[in-house]
C-alpha cells in the first residue's frame, strides 16, 4: 500500500498512535500549532474576534504576527484579482498596502544604519504587538514576531544598503556583507525584544545566490540575469576567502552568454547540460560565490540569534525555508539543516502542498529552459521526483491537482531525520489558501487536513498555517483545527 493511500484511508485514531513523543526542551510537550498573521486583520476583523477564531476553530496556540514586510505574502488584505476570504473587509486594499513595520520604531536601535524611515503608513498610528499582545497573554497564546526580507525601492537611505550587480548597477535585494543591513536586522530584533513581551522571532529570506539565480533555478517568474553581490563588501570577503572577484565576474559572463543563447533555443554542439559543466569547469569561483552567498546569509541568522538571545535567552529564534527547498535540489544542498540547526530554535520548513503542483511545473519550465533544455519536461519532472523523493501526478496534471498529503508526509520525515541529533524543532508550513492560477487546484477542508495530519504523523513538532489569515477560509482553519484535535494535540 503507498503511503499516500495508507494516509488517506487510516483513521485518525490510528494516526494519533503515530505521532511520535515530542522532542520538548522548553519543560512544555505542547505541539506549536502556529498561525501566521497581518496587523491588517487586527484592525478589520478586532483583536478578541481574531483570537476567537484561531483558538475555537483552529486550535492555535501561537501566533506568528507579521510585524515587518514590504511584501504582500504575508501583510495586507488578500492578493487583487484572488476572491476575497469569507471574513474580513470585503474590499481590496490595493490602494492603501504599502508595507513596513507595522510596531513602533525606536530609533535608538537603527543609529548604524542609514535605513531609518519604514515606519509602515497603512494602517496609521497602529502598533500590532500593543494592540494584541495583552489579549493573547491572557488566552496562554505565544507571540513571535515574523519577517522577511522583502524590501521596495523607493525609501530614503536604502540605497546604501542594495546589492550590486555584475554590471555595477544597484540591485532591489540587500546586500548581507552590508553592515548598513546588518545592523538593520539587528536593530529591529532587538527593539522588538528589549520593547515588547513577545516570545520570538522568525525572518525568512526567500533568495538564493547569483549561479542558481542566473539558472533560473527557482518556481519564481525568470528574473533573467540577477547576479549579485559584487559590492566592495562581498568583494572584499571573496579576497580573504581566497575567491578572485575577477574570475567570477569572468564566469558569470560566459554563464550569462549561455543562457541568454539556452533562452533562444540556440543548442551549443555538446549540449546544454554538457556546455554547462564545461563552464562550472573552467570557472569553479561561479560556485565559490554561490556558497559565499550562502554562507552570508547562515552568518545572518547566527548575528540575529545571538543578538536576540543576548536580550533574552528564552525567546525562540527561527527561520523560514523558502518552498524551492521542495523543488531545486541544488536550493535543497545548501539548506544544510545540520549547519542551521545551532542558530535555530526551530525552523519552519515550507511545504505548501496545494500550491506545490503550480510551482514545481513552473520550476521543471524554469529550469528546462537552461541547463536541462535537452531534456523533455516529462522525463526532467519524473527525475527530479526520483532525486526529492516524491510520488506525485505528471507534468500535465499538477497544476491541477496540487501535491499530496503524501509529500508533506515525506518532506516532514525528511527534514526531521536531517534534524536528528540537535534540539531543533520542525514546523512544517502548512498551505491554506495560497493563491493559485484561475482554474488551478484550491485547497478543500480534506486537503488541509491531510496535511496537518501527514506532517504530525511525519514527526513534526508542531504546525504553521500559513501564509496570512486575511487570505484563508475559516472552513479550511476549522479543518486544520479538527486534525489538531483529531490527534488528540489540543
Ligand atoms: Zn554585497
Amino acid at each position: 500500500m503507498d503511503r499516500r493511500r495508507f494516509i488517506q484511508g487510516t483513521s485518525a485514531a490510528a494516526l494519533a498512535a503515530a505521532v511520535p513523543a515530542s522532542r520538548a526542551d522548553s519543560g512544555s510537550d505542547r505541539k506549536t500549532v502556529g498561525i501566521q498573521v497581518g496587523a491588517v486583520s487586527f484592525v478589520d476583523e478586532g483583536v478578541e474576534q481574531v483570537l476567537d477564531i484561531f483558538q475555537q476553530d483552529a486550535a492555535v496556540n501561537t501566533l506568528f504576527v507579521a510585524t515587518f514586510t514590504y511584501g504582500r505574502g504575508i501583510a495586507g488584505r488578500q492578493v487583487p484579482g484572488q476572491p476575497l476570504p469569507d471574513h474580513g473587509k470585503q474590499q481590496y486594499d490595493t490602494g492603501t498596502f504599502f508595507g513596513g513595520c507595522y510596531t513602533a520604531v525606536n530609533p535608538k536601535y537603527f543609529a548604524d544604519t542609514s535605513f531609518k524611515s519604514f515606519r509602515a503608513p497603512d494602517l496609521g498610528n497602529f502598533d500590532v504587538l500593543e494592540a494584541m499582545l495583552p489579549s493573547a497573554r491572557k488566552r496562554g497564546l505565544k507571540t513571535i514576531c515574523w519577517f522577511e526580507d522583502v524590501f521596495r525601492r523607493d525609501l530614503p537611505g536604502i540605497q546604501e544598503l542594495e546589492e550590486k550587480e555584475l554590471s555595477g548597477a544597484n540591485a532591489a535585494t540587500l546586500c548581507f556583507n552590508n553592515p548598513g543591513y546588518r545592523n538593520w536586522l539587528l536593530g529591529i530584533v532587538e527593539d522588538w525584544s528589549r520593547s515588547y513581551e513577545i516570545d520570538g522571532i522568525m525572518w525568512g529570506s526567500e533568495r538564493q545566490g547569483a549561479f542558481l539565480n542566473m539558472l533560473g533555478a527557482s518556481h519564481g517568474r525568470a528574473e533573467g540575469g540577477h547576479v549579485t553581490c559584487f559590492c566592495s563588501y562581498c568583494t572584499a570577503k571573496a579576497r580573504a576567502r581566497g575567491i578572485d572577484p575577477e574570475r567570477a565576474r569572468a564566469g558569470f559572463l560566459e554563464l550569462q552568454k549561455f543562457v541568454t543563447a539556452a533562452h533562444q533555443r540556440q543548442r551549443p554542439v555538446d549540449g546544454y547540460y554538457v556546455t554547462l559543466w564545461r563552464i562550472i569547469l573552467r570557472y569553479p569561483e561561479l560556485l565559490a560565490w554561490e556558497m559565499l552567498w550562502t554562507d552570508s546569509l547562515r552568518e545572518t541568522y547566527a548575528a540575529i540569534y545571538e543578538k536576540v538571545k543576548s536580550v533574552k535567552p528564552s525567546l525562540q529564534v527561527g527561520w523560514h525555508i523558502w518552498h524551492n527547498n521542495s523543488f531545486s535540489p541544488f536550493y535543497r544542498a545548501e539548506q544544510d539543516l545540520a549547519a542551521i540547526a545551532p542558530h535555530s530554535d526551530f525552523l519552519k520548513i515550507v511545504m505548501y502542498n496545494n500550491c506545490a503542483g503550480e510551482r514545481m511545473a513552473r520550476y521543471i519550465g524554469n529550469i528546462g529552459a537552461s541547463m536541462f533544455a535537452d531534456v523533455p519536461g516529462q522525463e526532467l519532472l519524473d527525475f527530479h521526483y526520483r532525486v526529492l523523493d516524491y510520488a506525485e501526478p505528471s507534468l500535465a496534471e499538477i497544476p491541477f491537482t496540487g501535491f499530496s498529503a503524501d509529500y508533506v508526509y515525506r518532506e516532514t520525515k525528511r527534514a526531521r531525520a536531517g534534524l536528528n541529533g540537535t534540539r531543533t524543532l520542525l514546523l512544517p508550513g502548512i498551505d491554506i489558501d495560497i493563491p493559485t492560477a484561475e482554474g488551478h487546484s484550491k485547497c478543500t477542508p480534506p486537503s488541509v487536513r491531510d496535511a496537518v495530519l501527514a506532517a504530525f504523523h511525519g514527526g513534526a513538532d508542531g504546525v504553521l498555517l500559513s501564509r496570512k489569515y486575511s487570505e484563508m477560509r475559516l472552513a479550511h482553519l476549522k479543518a486544520a483545527g479538527g486534525a489538531v484535535r483529531e490527534l488528540g494535540l489540543a
